[in-house]
């Protein structure tokens, strides 16, 4: 297995700065394998400053793998990794300061149970970012206003509907300023009647120019408010384009079978 193919440029690209001409994430040739079950298989993808990109695809198709790769969850066996223009698979990067620039949001919400909304959003800023406490209350106030949460702030998980709790870890995200947000299907675990608000949310950032990764099932999202639509299927990117060609009008057989499935 060839851990360290991204080496070799990483000190160049890391060196550039910025985010540059390559776009905010940029994944060359990516192959990640467990064992002996390839679930990568050859990914290239980018996303630019300012998009919204989502990813469908059947269930085990490597979406999550994929995204879990972009933050180095997951280190993947082959290929180069480049988030807000530094090379992570390069031994040499500092991967808490690029996770810094990287918001994630999953399908479960991991919020502390025994910290406030206002708590959950503002912990990860004392600590992480290291912000006083004033300054820290004052930004978990604003982006918990921003999710529609101003009058939540007080509130315990559990006294929190589901969408609630998922608006509050969007909230904890946007709190650390990030360059891309990396969602995977944030609304799955929710109740149908839910998951609307969550979707506004996520509308409205897309929106204000958010750069966005989005895995979801949601069509109707997907055909809204993204740029660009990527199937994925076996650990191989199938399609990729506007919404209108991808979920309107697909070109591969592949696609056409999964859309009739979910749509
Ligand atoms: P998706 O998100 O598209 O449903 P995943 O990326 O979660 O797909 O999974 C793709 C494949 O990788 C599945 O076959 C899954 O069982 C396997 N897989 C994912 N994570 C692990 C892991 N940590 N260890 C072993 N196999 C895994
Ligand atoms: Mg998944």
């Amino acid at each position: 297995m060839n851990e360290t193919a991204g080496a070799p440029i990483a000190s160049g690209a890391a060196s550039e700065g910025g985010t540059g001409p390559g776009g905010v994430i940029e994944i060359r040739d990516l192959h990640k394998s467990f064992g002996s079950n390839e679930v990568l298989r050859g990914i290239d993808f980018h996303v630019e400053a300012g998009e919204v990109v989502c990813v469908i695809g059947p269930s085990g198709s490597g979406k999550s793998t994929l995204l879990r790769c972009v933050n180095l969850l997951e280190q993947p066996s082959a290929g180069t990794v480049r988030v807000a223009g530094a090379e992570i698979t390069d031994p040499d990067v500092d991967i808490d300061a690029v996770r810094r620039r990287i918001g994630m949001v999953f399908q479960s919400f991991n919020l502390f149970p025994h910290l406030t909304a206002l708590g959950n959003v503002t912990i990860a800023q004392r600590k992480v970012l290291r912000r006083g406490k004033a300054e820290a209350d004052r930004v978990a106030r604003e982006v918990l206003g921003r999710v529609g949460l101003a009058d939540k702030v007080g509130s315990y998980p559990a006294q929190l509907s589901g969408g609630q709790q998922q608006r509050v870890a969007i909230a904890r995200a946007l709190a650390m300023g990030p360059e891309v947000m990396l969602f995977d299907e944030p609304t799955s675990a929710l109740d149908p009647e839910l998951v609307g608000d969550v979707l506004g949310v996520m509308r409205e950032l897309a929106e204000e120019g958010m750069t966005m990764l989005v895995v979801t099932h949601e069509m109707g999202f997907a055909r809204e408010a993204a740029d660009r639509v990527v199937f994925m299927d076996g650990g191989v990117v199938v399609e990729e384009g506007p919404p209108s060609q991808v979920i309107a009008d697909p070109r591969h057989e592949r696609t056409r079978a999964f859309l009739s499935r979910v749509l």
